[in-house]
């Protein structure tokens, strides 16, 4: 996603987009969720302080979301900022994938809500296991 969508969020918000913002947006742009720490360590150029206000501004203006994995969590942009997917998290090693969208999922999960009297809005779905490498480990 280009760099003007984040540009029209903040200006709405009469936020300027500097370039640790920008830097922020385009490393979780282009990654799988990462943790406050793999975001700092990515953006060397950017100091600590810098990186967790920008992530704070973020939050709030509903630009990032928390993936919670366990009491853990990662930082991913939220499903207004890219396309909505769920994800795949190693118990052992940590590393999250993406997986495929499916449109049989979502329908259901749809449809289960409205069982409920609801009209969803928004949904995580995490699912948790070992990757290959840490089952040939095991
Ligand atoms: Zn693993
Ligand atoms: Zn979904």
């Amino acid at each position: 996603m280009s760099t003007s969508v984040i540009e029209q969020a903040l200006k709405q918000h009469h936020v300027s987009l500097t370039k640790p913002r920008k830097q922020i947006y385009e490393v979780l742009s282009h990654n799988e969720p990462l943790t406050m720490q793999e975001l700092i360590t990515s953006l060397p150029q950017i100091d600590k302080t810098t990186a967790y206000r920008t992530v704070a501004l973020f939050e709030s203006l509903g630009i990032v979301q928390r993936l919670q994995i366990g009491w853990k969590y990662k930082l991913e942009l939220s499903n207004q900022y890219q396309d909505h997917h769920h994800h795949i998290t190693c118990l052992q090693c940590g590393q999250t994938v993406a997986l495929p969208e499916d449109e049989v999922i979502e329908e259901r999960l749809l449809a289960l809500a409205a069982v409920q009297g609801f009209e969803p809005k928004d949904h995580q779905l995490e699912v948790r296991g070992l990757c290959p490498a840490c089952r040939q480990s095991a």
